[in-house]
């Protein structure tokens, strides 16, 4: 088949290498215009992993602030983007990642951050899994790992004006069912392209809403973003089943995960706006409760 703009061979959506490029990033920016993300003198925090959906968006902030650069005067790249990144603890997988991503941040001209579970909470991911038990605590590894992933993210972003995250329709379309199951009206708060302006909390936005995980993958493929493919040993459980589900109902019925995610954004004006509208007494960050969940977490598993 060829591209529906030129003679060269289709790859992707009906497009040549090319032209899928130019599409995937006047997608991306479209997205961050139409929901004003980027205000001209922002600073964002990008949270990066050294996998290929975060080294995409790094990839393609790098190039809109060097085009804002050269269309007006504003301050340089280096200053107003800061890659951000938790390491776990995960040996074999994060340390691998995280190396191939200095060599990235460094070759961009790009500030990299890491801030690691071990140093924050007193032990690497491998031990806290090593030590919990898991079948009667309730909690999945992935489950620890997002709490205290997402405290490390908000944390150490406070200062920039916002948080930019590699999240795509995929991403949001499991999210979205998951939440609606788990009945966490918080959760789905935080869903949508960019959040609300929250005191303590770092307005999150997303540029790769409307992209398909897919299109992301071959973004990346193209631009050589991609890490040599490593999974991590933890991945499995219930989002693997949910991921599993949707991706079969896409198959027969085209365009659902798009659906969904427009129709939650319809409800989502309707839901009342949540806040944390206390502190943490032990750290000080926003939480429902008086201790946050991270606190609850460090001293119930880790102290162990
Ligand atoms: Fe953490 Fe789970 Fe992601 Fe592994 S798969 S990095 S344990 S959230
Ligand atoms: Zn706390």
């Amino acid at each position: 088949m060829r591209c529906a703009l030129c003679s060269e061979k289709a790859v992707i959506n009906n497009l040549c290498k090319t032209h899928f490029i130019e599409w995937f990033e006047r997608k991306a920016l479209k997205t961050i215009k139409d929901f004003n993300m980027i205000n001209d003198e922002d600073r964002i925090a990008v949270a990066v992993s050294g996998g290929k959906d975060s080294n995409a968006l790094l990839w393609i902030l790098n190039k809109y602030y060097n085009q804002c650069n050269q269309s007006h005067t504003s301050k340089k790249t280096e200053n107003r983007i800061v890659a951000i990144a938790v390491d776990e603890g995960i040996r074999g997988y994060r340390n691998l990642l995280l190396k191939n991503l200095k060599e990235f941040t460094n070759k961009l001209g790009i500030a990299l951050r890491v801030y690691s579970f071990e140093q924050e909470f007193g032990k690497p991911l491998d031990k806290i899994i090593k030590k919990t038990d898991f079948k009667n605590s309730g909690l999945k590894p992935c489950s620890v790992c997002g709490v205290f992933r997402r405290y490390l993210l908000n944390k150490h972003s406070k200062g920039f004006d916002k948080l930019a995250t590699a999240h795509n329709l995929d991403d949001e379309a499991q999210s979205i069912i998951m939440n609606i199951f788990s009945g966490n009206k918080q959760l789905l708060q935080r869903i949508g392209p960019i959040t609300s302006k929250q005191p303590g909390m770092v307005q999150r936005i997303k540029p790769f809403y409307f992209l398909k995980e897919k299109e992301v993958a071959t973004y990346s493929f193209f631009n050589k973003l991609m890490p040599s493919f490593k999974e991590c040993p933890y991945a499995y459980g219930y989002r693997s089943k949910i991921v599993e589900l949707i991706n079969n109902l896409e198959v027969s019925k085209p365009g659902f995960k798009e659906n969904i995610v427009k129709a939650f954004l319809k409800l989502k004006q309707k839901l009342p706006e949540q806040s944390f509208e206390n502190y943490c007494k032990r750290c000080g960050e926003p939480s429902s409760k008086e201790i946050c969940k991270a606190c609850e977490m460090v001293e119930k598993i880790v102290k162990k």
